[in-house]
């Protein structure tokens, strides 16, 4: 398959691995928009949000806790972070393997851009 997030899991493409389960995968975006600019990643090649279904429940609550776990260990926790699954075109999704960007490391405008 050509999905370039499907090439990072099987390291067709090098990327900067931080944390890695059976189920998902953690590494740094190529392009960051802020200090700290993670991606977590699910094994499972799913192209947007609107394919998730009822099997995806643990993998996509796996994402969230890694999330959680990660602003711990990165020390972010109670400064804060911004976590984003982009949808689509509207949305500016670019890579269609579902990812959630984990941002930290400087204040966020709301609403978003
Ligand atoms: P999207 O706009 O689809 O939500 O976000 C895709 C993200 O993937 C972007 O933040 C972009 O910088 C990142 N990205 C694109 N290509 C690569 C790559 O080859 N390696 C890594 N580590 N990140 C990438
Ligand atoms: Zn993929």
């Amino acid at each position: 398959m050509d999905c370039l997030f499907c090439k990072i899991i099987n390291r067709e493409i090098p990327a900067s691995i931080i944390h890695e389960t059976d189920n998902i995968l953690v590494f740094d975006d190529i392009n960051p928009q802020a200090p700290i600019h993670k991606l977590i990643i699910p094994k499972e090649h799913i192209s947007t949000l609107n394919d998730i279904n009822e099997g995806h429940k643990i993998l996509l609550g796996e994402m969230l806790l890694t999330a959680s776990e990660l602003a711990k260990k990165l020390g972010v926790s109670e400064p804060g972070y911004r976590t984003i699954f982009n949808c689509n075109k509207d949305a500016g999704q670019i890579v269609f393997h579902v990812h959630m960007h984990f941002l930290a490391g400087r204040t966020f405008n709301w609403p978003p851009g």
